[in-house]
């Protein structure tokens, strides 16, 4: 195999996806199903999941829920194994101060984003020590600097790197890789939803704040939901192999928050 065509995923791969029906995870589902993989995911907006592009198979799943996470591996059993799983699952939590945080809404920020790639790993472990596979968790660059007023979010993200470089220590001798993908500013309706808070809790308009994020990004643009497939589709390659315990920014380097 030379160098080019250790770019290529293999044409048989077993991924499972949470948040798979609409933003970068769908953009994964799509990458991975392009690539000859076979795909489950799992997502709790069940108008999106019947919406798939045919081939990928879901469940409908919340990952705070282990009833839910426990439903969702007895249905992706159907692939046969697994040999790449993408802890994609995560929501923004509250723009706030740390004064008027209050308990439920850190709590269930953590609860999604830590708990939730936890209890998918708990359950992936066994599956991928077989296959030899991969776990992809996606952190974000609030994973790597901090973030005022999202403080929940930005804990979260700093753990799941943590969660990440532990997992790689202790399954990497069993043949199991694990990374994490930080991500930019992404394009699409998240982002433009986190501007429109920020805006507001700085009392400034939608454009000056977008302009504002633009002027912390050195290649003074948003990223897109492809570009992220694209990393986990070259972590999944054959190239990927001797990538483990990294905490990989795709964030065209995002400098501070
Ligand atoms: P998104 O807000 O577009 O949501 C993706 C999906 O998550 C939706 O389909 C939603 O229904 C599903 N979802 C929400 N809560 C869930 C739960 N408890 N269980 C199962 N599914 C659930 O998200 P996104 O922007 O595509 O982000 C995906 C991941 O990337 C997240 O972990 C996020 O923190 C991270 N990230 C995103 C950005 C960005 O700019 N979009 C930047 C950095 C990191």
């Amino acid at each position: 195999m030379n160098v080019v065509e250790r770019l290529v995923p293999r044409h048989d791969l077993r991924v499972l996806i949470t948040a798979g029906a609409n933003g970068i995870g769908l953009a994964i589902a799509k990458a991975f199903l392009d690539a000859g993989a076979r795909v489950h995911v799992c997502d709790i907006d069940a108008k999106a999941l019947t919406a798939l592009p045919e081939g990928i198979t879901h469940t409908q799943a919340d990952v705070s829920q282990e009833a839910d996470v426990d439903r969702l591996f007895e249905e992706a059993a159907s692939l046969g194994g697994l040999d790449v799983v993408v802890n994609n699952a995560g929501i923004a939590g509250p723009t706030a101060g740390i004064d008027e945080i209050d308990d439920e809404s850190w709590t269930r920020t953590i609860d999604i984003n830590l708990n939730g790639q936890y209890r998918v790993a708990h359950r992936a472990a066994p599956l991928l020590r077989k296959s030899q596979g991969l776990l992809i968790n996606l952190a974000s660059v609030a994973g790597r600097l901090g973030f005022a007023y999202r403080t929940p979010y930005s804990a979260s993200k700093w753990a799941v790197v943590g969660l990440t470089k532990s997992l790689a220590c202790e399954l990497g001798p069993e043949g199991v890789r694990v990374n994490a993908i930080l991500p930019g500013i992404v394009s699409g309706p998240r982002i433009e939803k986190v501007i429109e808070d920020r805006a507001a809790k700085r009392g400034i308009s939608y454009a000056e704040m977008e302009q504002e994020n633009l002027a912390k990004v050195s290649m003074r643009r948003m990223v897109e939901p492809t570009d992220i497939a694209a990393m986990a589709l070259f972590l999944s390659a054959p190239g990927g192999a001797n990538i483990s315990g990294q905490a990989l920014s795709v964030c065209a380097n995002v400098e501070s928050l």
